[in-house]
């Protein structure tokens, strides 16, 4: 069976006092059944690392460069992600597909080189507010997952995770019948085309919070959430870790 994951995606936000966030939420982790992950500026990976030690607690990036290293100013590789002690990186977020025009190939790309650093590569996919209304759902997913996972894939160095743009950071979420639609058609494409695909771990995000987490939690094939705002605190967090739990 996929393993069970509660990932906060921290985004460009937060700074060196709010670790004081990661002591109850390492309490958390260590009592949960589930994986939690932490995805904080990569410039916080390290302190967090160093704070929690080597705990129940996962440490996670938000991007990656394909490279493993030279001259690309401003860019991180896996390799250094993995130095400074994470285990996952979040690869193709809508945020980066938009403000750095990302492609599903540079996406790839990433995801092969968290898994040649021995990273766990979250993989994030999600249709416009246009193609939904569109009907064009199904097709973009497809699309965005064919063209993002990398050869080498397996249920233990790939999660994907769904994430309808419009339903980042507005507080709308899809019903339950689209999430469980979209989530159908990945595990059918991935069990497809992976020898493990029927455990890889797929997540939902978008306006994930305390109080939808446990109906979203129920549908067949979710196995989990990538959470932005309400992964900040402990006490908006630890509610969506135990509902998943
Ligand atoms: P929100 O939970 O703030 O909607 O963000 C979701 C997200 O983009 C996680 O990667």
């Amino acid at each position: 069976a996929p393993r069970k994951l509660a990932a906060g995606n921290w985004k460009m936000n937060g700074d060196l006092a709010a670790m004081d966030q990661i002591d109850a939420m390492l309490n958390s982790a260590e009592d949960a059944s589930c994986d939690v992950l932490i995805c904080p500026p990569a410039l916080l990976i390290h302190p967090m690392v160093a704070r929690i030690g080597a705990g129940d607690l996962l440490v996670g990036g938000q991007d990656c460069h394909a490279e493993a290293k030279g001259a690309h100013t401003g860019d991180i590789s896996a390799e250094q992600l993995r130095d400074a002690g994470a285990s996952h990186i979040i690869l193709g977020h809508s945020e980066r597909r938009a403000d750095h025009a990302e492609t599903d190939a540079q996406i790839r790309a990433k995801a092969a080189a968290a898994h040649r650093a021995g990273l766990v590569a979250i993989i994030c996919l999600g249709e416009t507010e246009a193609q939904r209304d569109g009907g064009q759902t199904l097709d973009v997913i497809a699309a965005q997952l064919d063209g993002s996972l990398p050869e080498g894939a397996t249920a233990a160095n790939t999660v994907i995770a769904y994430e309808p743009v419009w339903a980042i950071g507005t507080g709308r979420t899809p019903s339950t019948d689209q999430i469980a639609e979209v989530h159908a058609l990945l595990r059918a494409r991935l069990s497809d085309r992976l020898a493990t695909g029927a455990d890889v771990t797929l997540l939902y995000g978008g306006s994930v919070k305390a109080s939808n987490a446990a109906e979203i939690f129920a549908l067949p094939h979710v196995d989990g959430a990538l959470v932005g705002g309400a992964s900040l605190k402990a006490a908006d967090f630890l509610p969506i870790i135990e509902a998943l739990d």
